[in-house]
């Protein structure tokens, strides 16, 4: 279990999960409010220890800059590690991304037209255009895929902590 820290923006909506040591720098030069701590967690120096923010609305980003990239991890968190193609969970040695549209024949790189292909499907479909069944490819939201990848690293207590921020979000990841 790791500690993350939740960055809002200005109207409460979650930008980003961070470090936890990044979240106390955030609060340190005031460049965030803290909302909620940790009740138990705190970062010791020699002589004093400080809480750690698990809530924070920052004060300078007016922009929610942060975006997912179509990595192929990316492409396998978003489709749940299911062949699009078969519906199976593929394995790590058996797990492969595949172009709907063959790279072959101009299609390219990109949220829409990337899923996740057990290696089996993938060699059958070859250089063949074939919709995908299990999956609707599409772009998620960034904040929806962050915590889909990181729900089960974060610990229990910040996690129900972190919960009524992101209501909108979990619907998506189940
Ligand atoms: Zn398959």
């Amino acid at each position: 279990m790791k500690i993350y820290s939740l960055l809002l923006d200005k109207t409460y909506n979650p930008l980003t999960l961070l470090d936890y040591k990044k979240a106390f720098l955030l609060e340190y030069t005031q460049r965030a409010n803290v909302l909620e701590y940790h009740p138990e967690f705190v970062i010791k120096s020699t002589y004093k220890s400080f809480k750690v923010p698990i809530v924070l609305k920052t004060n300078t980003l007016t922009k929610n800059f942060y975006k997912n990239i179509p990595t192929r991890y990316n492409i396998y968190i978003r489709d749940n590690f299911i062949c699009g193609y078969c519906g199976k969970a593929c394995s790590d040695s058996e797990i492969t991304v595949d172009h709907i549209i063959p790279a072959s024949k101009g299609g390219q790189w990109t949220w829409d037209n990337l899923i996740t292909a057990c290696e089996l499907c993938n060699m059958k479909k070859s250089d063949n255009i074939i919709m995908p069944v299990y999956i609707k490819p599409h772009k998620p939201q960034y904040f929806s895929l962050l915590l889909k990848e990181h729900i089960n690293k974060i610990d229990k207590i910040t996690l129900d902590i972190i919960k009524p921020y992101c209501q909108q979000y979990l619907k998506d990841i189940s």
